[in-house]
């Protein structure tokens, strides 16, 4: 089992900002700005590549209301999922990362 399905199983503890019967966000264990919370759908996938377009359209209705809780609209906020190898996606259990809380920086180029 993945560590993501673990602490929608209770097994790992996680600090929870939202959660519903499908999705939960918590806070990034090792945050990469001042706020760095993940979200994720109970059930597993691999990541986007593979999420059905109409859970997908759920997570985005959830992702609202994240960003409505954490009071990020106005100042704005990065969201991000990392897709395979190539992407950078380090837990194979699809997430989107919300950083905010202060100004994120460009996208570096090479
Ligand atoms: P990614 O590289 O896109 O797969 O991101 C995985 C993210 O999961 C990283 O930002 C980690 O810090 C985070 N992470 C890993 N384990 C935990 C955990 N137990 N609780 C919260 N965040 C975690």
């Amino acid at each position: 089992m993945c560590i993501f399905c673990k602490i929608v199983n209770k097994e790992i503890p996680n600090k929870t900002v939202l959660e519903d019967d499908d999705f939960l966000c918590f806070y990034d264990i090792n945050p990469s700005r001042k706020l760095h919370v993940l979200v994720i759908p109970k059930e597993h996938y691999d990541s986007f590549d593979v999420i059905p377009p109409k859970i997908m359209s759920d997570m985005t209705s959830f992702i609202h209301k994240v960003v409505s809780k954490l009071g990020i609209k106005e100042d704005g906020y990065r969201l991000i999922t990392n897709i395979g190898k190539d992407g950078g996606q380090e837990v194979p259990h699809l997430h989107f990362h919300i950083l905010a809380g202060e100004y994120v920086g460009p996208l570096v180029s090479k």
